[in-house]
């Protein structure tokens, strides 16, 4: 069977890892990935500069997720694994320009402890006893999806969206917690609500039950691991170690697909000036490119995936002399929330977030922009973004720690446009129609993030799902789902 993978990122690249498996394996498989741009790894991407390691896009991935560490062990990368330094773990919220630590106990935006949560500089009154109250919510079953920010402000009030809702949506993924879906970006909040009411409830009573499985089985499933674990020499590792594993002869870089058409038992494929023929095609570009791809065949199929919104990022990666910088505090980095009206979004310190990968003596800051809010700042210069993160960087951290004027010894910029799927209102019925759409195209599979999680592991899980099917069932057999 020939199979075409579009789209060179992780999904894509887990998918053709797949294909090359089952081909050693002796299965009569053939495929040709294509990728527009001249590198591959798509948003993977990282370099080593003076000894320290920069990410430029995602710098680990949730280890509650196994596909990625499965994938990295499959890769003989097993040794180098790297959990996060989850010890010094806490994380900062800026109010009006001063880091105030997320309180201790706060499960997926709900409080569950209370004395922090009293005592927390967060949230004001207001805001405390709406979370008290929030113990006498009744259960409701609205059974329509609404967003994030509506679900937090009717069980917390707004100050938790714009404290706590916003800057952990923006600051991970870019996203607006007013567009994002509560029932597919916080599931587990939407079920306590129906069962509990109260989401404090809820939490309480999931923990407990995690607690007593914990106990009851002599090893967790993770065995008490790390939040997220990285890769000793960055991201890039795992790209490279993925293309050492592919025949070069069927990686098909700087060549982007420009079309592509059902044919009566197959697909073809136009790339590079030349149209070839497949039995069956994954799909691992983005949403929007998929959806401008895919119209010709099926114009309700290409509408929809065009439909899904995606935002852009920038990361700005600088090394400092810790001898020129005053003691940080403790923990990870800070989140910036929209109220404050700043153009950073989140801040990683880098070296204490992953040990191992900074010389001694150097710091490493990662700042994300951008966003659903401030795509504009995209069209800014390195020079002027650099300019802007090492200014609010000192406003936040206060000059004792960070002054804008001395000079970092690395910086690095990198813009993701329309990098990372945001799963609005309505993600999993526009979710129900893209399937039914894909199952009436036989041989057709999509990967990627738009789909059914946005993190590498799930990246990765899909794309392999994706050829493993394939590979298994034939593409002349009906698609039954992605
Ligand atoms: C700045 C940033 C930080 C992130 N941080 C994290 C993190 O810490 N942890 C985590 O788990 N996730 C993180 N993510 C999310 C995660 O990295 C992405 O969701 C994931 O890498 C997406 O992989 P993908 O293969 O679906 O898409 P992509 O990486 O976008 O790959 C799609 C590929 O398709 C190619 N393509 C598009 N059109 C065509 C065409 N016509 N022909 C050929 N090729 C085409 C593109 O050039 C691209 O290389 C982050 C993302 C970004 C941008």
């Amino acid at each position: 069977m020939r199979i075409a993978i579009i789209g060179g990122g992780i999904a894509g690249l887990a998918a053709a890892f797949e294909l090359e498996k089952a081909r050693a394996a002796g299965a009569a498989v053939e495929y040709t990935l294509y990728e527009e741009r001249p590198r591959l790894g798509g948003s993977l991407a990282s370099e080593t500069v003076n000894g320290a390691v920069l990410e430029r896009g995602p710098d680990s991935f949730l280890t509650e997720k196994p596909a990625a560490a499965e994938l990295c062990r499959e890769l003989g990368l097993g040794g180098d694994l790297l959990p996060s330094n989850d010890a010094a773990r806490k994380t900062y919220i800026v109010v009006r320009n001063r880091l105030v630590a997320l309180p201790d106990g706060l499960m997926f935006l709900v409080p569950t402890k209370l004395v922090p949560t009293a005592l927390t500089r967060l949230f004001g009154l207001r805001t405390k006893m709406r979370m008290a109250l929030d113990l006498l919510h009744p259960p409701t079953a609205n059974g329509h999806d609404e967003s994030v920010a509506a679900l937090v402000e009717r069980h917390f009030g707004q100050e938790a969206v714009d404290r706590l809702a916003d800057p952990l949506l923006s600051g991970i993924y870019g996203g607006d917690a007013a567009q994002l879906s509560a029932q597919t970006v916080l599931p587990r909040l939407v079920e306590m609500e129906t069962k509990y009411g109260s989401l404090t409830r809820g939490m309480l009573a999931a923990h407990k039950k995690m607690r007593a499985h914990a106990k009851s089985s002599s090893k967790t499933q993770n065995g008490g691991a790390a939040i997220f674990t990285a890769l000793r020499g960055g991201m890039q590792q795992l790209v490279d170690a993925l293309v050492a594993r592919l025949d070069p002869a069927r990686l098909r870089a700087a060549t982007p697909a420009s079309a592509v058409r059902k044919t009566e038992d197959g697909w073809s494929v136009e790339a590079g000036g030349a149209a070839q023929e497949f039995d069956a095609l994954i799909m691992a570009a983005s949403a929007w490119a998929a959806g401008s791809l895919l119209a010709p065949v099926d114009p309700m199929l290409g509408s929809e995936l065009g439909a899904i919104p995606y935002s852009s990022s920038i990361t700005v990666n600088l090394i400092y002399d810790e001898s020129k910088i005053g003691a940080l505090p403790e923990g990870f980095g800070f989140l910036v929330p929209a109220i404050e009206g700043r153009s950073m979004l989140a801040c990683t310190f880098s070296h204490r977030k992953f040990l191992g990968r900074t010389p001694p003596g150097k710091a490493v800051f990662r700042a994300f922009l951008g966003g659903m809010k401030r795509e504009a700042l995209l069209a800014e210069s390195d020079g002027f973004l650099i300019a802007t993160v090492r200014r609010e960087m000192a406003a936040i951290l206060g000059a004792k720690t960070f002054r804008a004027e001395v000079e970092p010894e690395h910086a690095q910029v990198s813009r993701w446009r329309r990098a990372m799927a945001q799963y609005a209102v309505g993600h999993r019925e526009r979710m129900e129609r893209i399937h039914v759409s894909v199952a009436a195209l036989p041989g057709l599979r999509l990967a990627g993030n738009a789909y059914d999680g946005i993190g590498v592991p799930d990246c990765i899980r899909l794309g392999r799902q994706a050829a493993r099917e394939l590979a298994a069932a034939g593409a002349k057999t009906p698609a039954s789902t992605l």
